[in-house]
Parts: structure tokens; sequence; C-alpha cells
């Protein structure tokens, strides 16, 4: 079995190593087939592709892609994209477009917390000046001293309610999913067990998902505690869903699971690289 990794990110996004340099560290650690998952960009994918020639490891092209059902944000990875393709290109745009204006509305809700010079602080650690997101924000105000670590700075600031959070309308659920799907990839929806959902509401996400178009969902993932993993198992069996893997892994120390060293999936599900040929199962 390949030891398989199919969420991370790089500079291109919120992870703290360039592209080639996460390629580098998940070959070092045994990962025979990796996907980037930058959020709402694909411009680290060259770079990483390039490096996985070299250090002889598989690589999947790859996206998570930030959506709104119910007014909830979600996440919908593409894997096995085609990052050149225009429908997935200019929707991408969109998307980042938006970003820079919830931005601008992060640092003016920080301002009024009695938090100056958040947006220029967020922008010091962003790799990528079309990706400015909560992690980059968080960053900013763990190293000004608002909080010890990133775990306190998100309960204490950067979610639902707290100054440095705002709503945001991202693209619709049906969207990402078609953009994926034009682009020859298949899509996974990300950490189903982060979602503050009830029951009702988790079958009908699963439900609507399935019937737009959406393939997989991630069971084992370093967004799950394990007695989370068994529960997507059977909600990915019962909606005939395939089932994904992956550390999300942004970088050295802000991480539940470092690259490739997950759990393998449990009985029953069927993985989503059943039919990736580069896969020897
Ligand atoms: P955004 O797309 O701007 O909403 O930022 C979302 C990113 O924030 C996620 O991809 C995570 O990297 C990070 N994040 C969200 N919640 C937490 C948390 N509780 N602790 C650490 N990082 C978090
Ligand atoms: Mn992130
Ligand atoms: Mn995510
Ligand atoms: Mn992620």
């Amino acid at each position: 079995m390949n030891l398989i990794d199919l969420h991370s990110h790089s500079t291109a996004s919120d992870g703290l190593l360039s592209p080639s340099a996460l390629v580098e560290l998940a070959a070092s650690s045994g990962v025979e087939i990796l996907a980037l998952t930058d959020h709402d960009d694909v411009s680290g994918l060259e770079e990483a592709c390039i490096a996985a020639d070299k250090c002889n490891i598989h690589f999947i092209r790859g996206v998570e892609i930030s959506v709104s059902w119910r007014g909830h944000t979600l996440h919908i990875i593409g894997l096995q994209i085609d990052s050149d393709h225009p429908v997935l290109i200019s929707g991408l745009a969109e998307l980042r477009a938006g970003r820079k204006i919830r931005a601008e509305r992060i640092a003016d809700s920080l301002a009024k917390a009695g938090i100056n010079g958040a947006l220029e602080g967020a922008q010091r650690h962003a790799g990528n000046p079309e990706i400015l997101n909560r992690t980059h924000f968080a960053r900013y105000l763990v190293e000004a001293g608002y909080a010890s670590s990133m775990r306190t700075v998100f309960n204490r600031f950067m979610s639902g309610g707290k100054p440095g959070h705002v709503k945001h309308e991202w693209v619709q659920m049906g969207d990402a999913i078609s953009w994926i799907c034009a682009s020859g990839g298949q899509a996974v929806l990300a950490h189903p067990g982060r979602y503050v959902l009830s029951d009702v509401e988790m079958c009908e996400l699963l439900g609507e998902f399935r019937s737009l178009g959406g393939r997989g969902i991630e069971v084992v993932t370093g967004s799950h505690r394990p007695d989370q993993y068994p529960v997507f198992a059977k909600l990915a069996i019962q909606f005939d869903l395939l089932a994904s893997i992956g550390s999300d892994y942004h970088g050295p120390g802000e991480n539940r699971f470092p690259l490739g060293r997950l759990p393998e999936l449990p009985s029953g599900v069927t993985p989503i690289w059943r039919d990736w040929p580069e896969v020897v199962v």
C-alpha cells in the first residue's frame, strides 16, 4: 500500500513551506503520493510538480475551494485537476478578488477591537499577496503578543462572533464542484467533521454534494478526531461517496499530523484513488 497524503498547503496559500520544500519534506518522510491543495489558488502546483519529478514522488494537482452553503463556510477539494483549465482559473480569480475585500474588513474589525496594523502585519506573513486568510492574521496576532499560540488566537479572535471574524459570501458549492469537474478533477468535501451541522443537515449536505457531482469526502484528516473516522466512513458508504485521506499540513509546528503520518482509512470504504493508475494498492 502506498503512503498517501491528499491535503496540504504551501506558501501559495497559508502553508509555511514553499511548494518545493513541502514536496522535499514529503519525499523524505516516505510519502509516495502527495496532493498540494492550496486555498483558492493553483500557483504553487508547477513548482511542486518539478520538485516531485526530482524527488521521485508522485504528485497530484489539487486545490481547496472556499464555498458558502446555507450560511456555512465549507471547503471543497479538487484532486487531479487540470490547473490550466480556463473555467477553474477564472472561478478562482473571482474568489481571490472577494478575499481581498474580506481581508480589509477583517483588519477593520480588529482595529475596532484596538488592534491596529493587522492588514500590513498579516501581509508580512503571506507568501502569496492574493491569498490573505485568517491564518496570516492569526500568525501576526501571535507575533504581536495578542495570544500565545495559534489555537488560542483562533478561539479569542478569528472564530465566529469574535473580532477578526467577518461574514463572507464565498461561491456556491455547485459552482466549485462544476469548476473542478470541468477541469477533469474529482470534488472531495474537506473535513466534514469540522462543520457545525445537525445530523439532518449533514445528511442533506452530503446528498446535495453528491447530486451536484461531488465524488468523495475526507474520512481521515488532521481536522478529525479519531472517533470521527468511523462516523464519516459510514456516511461515505451510505451516500455512495469515495473516501479520502489528508493531513491538511500547513507547516512544522502547526499540525496535528506530520505529512503522511495518518492512520489508514477504515475498512469498508472505497478510496478516492480507486481508479488512479499511479496507485498500487
Ligand atoms: P480563511 O480561509 O481565511 O477563513 O482561513 C481558514 C484557515 O484558517 C484554515 O484553512 C486553517 O488553516 C485556519 N484555521 C481555521 N480554524 C483554525 C483553528 N481553530 N486553529 C488553527 N487554524 C485554523
Ligand atoms: Mn489553511
Ligand atoms: Mn480546510
Ligand atoms: Mn486545508
